[in-house]
């Protein structure tokens, strides 16, 4: 038993805090989401790697939630401690562990590095432990700064462009005003070891760890997230360091899906799925980033087309990888989620806004209220019905 009374502690894009009850709020807000989005249909086991926030977090939920699997994750997050809060993730999972049980349903996570070989082993065991079984779907979701090898070699993702210094419009976090960023190119291995943390290595590893477990049940899918964006932040993102890490993953691709089908069926498939810009805490740390989504959830939101994550994740599978159901791929093979976000109806606009942007007319321009209050909320802060002024129990249990 540990109760504390837990303010936000936002430092730029980092929360030092995160609220329990607010993370559990969170999540039982984005199971609604799920059970009103018509999801048809069952699965049996679902493997989601990198789900305890963010894009893996909605992935898990509707998996459990939305088609009753038995869903297995994996996070890499902070337990709570005597003095301090756990991590958003811990409690976000805690709370899907929870509810799950009431409702009669299985929904595990394991906390560790994805990357490790004792984490994967992990998951082997807990798969053939009887509570799952073989894998009916694998979400890679991940999202990591940093990838540690087995013979102790570590590899850094970093954001910087390529080839050039980046100087362009970013967003003060401290003094919320408009500044210029300039960051200096990325070396040859700054962009090795982005594509070695973020790339496809590790998701086809995971592939490969459990076909030879025996662990891909006939006509298992397999998906991994990417993200493409816009002219305005193509600089930082798709043609800097992590957009060479991205087009591995992409590339890997039908090397995936090659190894779907010889270990799980002519039915088996892998995809990467391009997902729009959403709030989360990999997002936030992207020079520019943040300013750009406010710019654009401005635009969305006016035009009636704005998503966040669970949204997207529930089109996801109603659409495009629900039991099934054939995704429509772009010419790349690749799922395209981003389609509203990069539709010449709201990119137009957006570029006039981002030439148009200064501390004066942001107000007009940008969501950036829309921005904080998303942000906050990851962290279980600003959500209606939570009382921050009094004390709760940060001691809980990732699994229940
Ligand atoms: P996020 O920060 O919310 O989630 C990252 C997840 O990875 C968390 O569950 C975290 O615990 C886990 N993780 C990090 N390091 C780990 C490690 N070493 N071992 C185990 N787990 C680890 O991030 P997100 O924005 O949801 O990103 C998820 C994926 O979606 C990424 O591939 C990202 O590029 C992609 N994506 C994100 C956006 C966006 O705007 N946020 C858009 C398109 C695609």
């Amino acid at each position: 038993m540990s109760l504390q009374v837990i303010q936000p502690r936002i430092r730029g894009f980092i929360s030092l805090t995160a609220h329990p009850d607010g993370c559990a709020a969170n999540v039982r807000e984005q199971i609604e989401t799920i059970e009103r989005g018509d999801l048809q249909g069952s699965l049996g086991t679902a493997l989601v790697v990198g789900s305890t926030t963010g894009y893996g977090l909605a992935s898990a939920l509707a998996t459990c939630f939305g088609y009753g699997a038995k869903t297995l994750g994996v996070g890499f997050e902070k337990a709570p401690s005597e003095d301090k809060p756990g991590t958003a993730g811990w409690y976000n999972a805690a709370e899907a562990s929870r509810l799950a049980k009431e409702r009669g349903l299985t929904y595990r996570t394991i906390n560790g590095d994805a990357f490790d070989a004792a984490t994967k082993q992990e998951v082997v065991d807990a798969l053939k432990g009887g509570d799952f079984g073989p894998v009916d779907l694998f979400i890679y979701s991940l999202a990591a700064p940093r990838r540690k090898g087995a013979d102790g070699t570590i590899w850094n993702s970093t954001l910087k462009p390529i080839g050039q210094p980046y100087d362009g419009k970013a967003f003060d976090l401290r003094s919320e005003t408009i500044t210029t960023a300039s960051i200096e190119a990325a070396t040859d291995e700054e962009i090795e070891s982005t594509v070695k943390v973020m790339g496809g290595e590790d998701w086809m590893d995971w592939l490969q760890t459990l076909a030879s477990a025996g662990l891909l049940a006939e006509g298992a899918r397999a998906i991994a997230y990417s993200y493409i964006g816009p002219e305005v932040s193509a600089p930082i993102y798709r043609r800097g360091t992590i957009g060479k890490a991205k087009e591995h993953l992409e590339e890997t691709a039908p090397a995936a899906d090659a190894l779907m089908k010889q270990h799980a069926g002519p039915s088996a498939a892998a995809w990467v799925s391009v997902n729009k810009s959403v709030v989360t805490q990999a997002s936030a740390a992207i020079p520019a980033v943040p300013l750009y989504m406010s710019v654009a959830f401005r635009v969305m939101k006016d035009q009636g087309v704005h998503e966040g994550v669970v949204e997207q994740i529930v089109r996801l599978f109603h659409d495009q990888v629900g039991p099934g159901i054939e995704p429509r791929v772009d010419e790349h093979g690749r799922i395209r989620l981003d389609d509203r976000e990069m539709a010449d109806s709201v990119q137009v606009v957006v570029a006039e806004s981002w030439a148009n942007l200064s501390d004066e007319t942001m107000p007009l321009l940008a969501d950036w209220e829309g921005y904080k209050e998303d942000f906050a909320k990851l962290f279980g802060f600003g959500v209606d019905g939570v009382n921050y002024d009094a004390p709760t129990e940060v001691d809980r249990p990732l699994n229940a």
